[in-house]
């Protein structure tokens, strides 16, 4: 599934091709995707694509008079082709633009494809997200008063996306492994002290992801489209019983909320 840092990389490769572009064609070629696509995306020909924003997951293209929310699901991916390449199975949306074709791939129909004329932090979709984890406002003090009154761990809080958007299971474990807490800590439990930590750790893991996605920017222009995989050295995800790469004691495994979490016993403390 596509996490923050691949929709981030996506977002950074696609915007020089599409800032200032015109949209000469739309094709939906399957409107059943997660929410069926509106008619409005049917009548964009004719816009000028001015910028390619994100919040959360979601990719915002800037038409002007409203916004493409794009969203890859599951299983999604956007690539740009010459236009007139012939479509495949699963290529559900094209915005033309001129002689370059933005191309939404999506096996499983997880994904989205909406307008929006109105303003963007009203949509439904987008209303009640919570911080962006790389924007200044995830900062310390912005942590703490977040977690006041949480009694939630704090690994589940930071997977919920209307406290902190964007922080996946791998992200969740790795950050909390770099600020040295023990996941099983209830939220509000954390001083100011760990919550600035905690801050620059989820700042750090998601750049560094970012950086590891970036090598793969080129895949995805006229390529095959895939930008999920991230070759990131993990220090405790998915690393169940191996030694912890800073102490060697054994790092452990277990379920918070349906999900796994990964953490060393020793250097993460309540
Ligand atoms: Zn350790």
């Amino acid at each position: 599934m596509p996490e923050l840092p691949e929709v981030e990389v996506t977002r950074r490769g696609l915007a020089p091709h599409l800032a200032g572009r015109l949209i000469s064609a739309v094709a939906v070629r399957e409107p059943r995707l997660r929410w069926p696509v509106p008619q409005a995306v049917r009548k964009l020909a004719g816009r000028t694509v001015r910028a390619i924003g994100r919040r959360g997951k979601y990719l915002l293209i800037d038409c002007g008079d409203g916004h493409l929310i794009v969203h890859l699901g599951m299983s999604g991916s956007l690539r740009l082709l010459p236009s007139g390449t012939p479509a495949q199975k699963h290529d559900h949306f094209d915005l033309v633009l001129g002689d370059q074709t933005l191309r939404l791939r999506d096996p499983r129909r997880f994904g989205a494809v909406l307008w929006t004329a109105g303003a963007l932090e009203a949509h439904p979709l987008l209303a009640h997200l919570g911080v962006e984890p790389l924007s200044r406002a995830l900062a310390p003090a912005r942590l703490y008063a977040l977690t006041r009154g949480r009694r939630t761990r704090i690994k589940q809080f930071l997977m919920d996306a209307r406290h902190i958007v964007g922080v996946g299971n791998i992200y969740a474990s790795e950050s909390l492994f770099r600020a040295g807490i023990d996941p099983r800590t209830p939220a509000r439990r954390l001083s100011l002290e760990r919550c600035a930590a905690l801050s620059r750790a989820i700042k750090e893991t998601l750049r560094l992801a970012i950086r590891a996605g970036g090598s793969s920017l080129r895949d995805f222009v006229g390529a095959d489209g895939h930008a999920g995989e991230f070759q990131t050295r993990t220090w405790v995800y998915d690393r169940a019983g191996l030694p912890c790469r800073r102490c060697a004691t054994p790092v452990r495994r277990l379920v918070q909320g349906a999900r796994a979490t990964y953490f060393c016993p020793a250097c993460q403390t309540r």
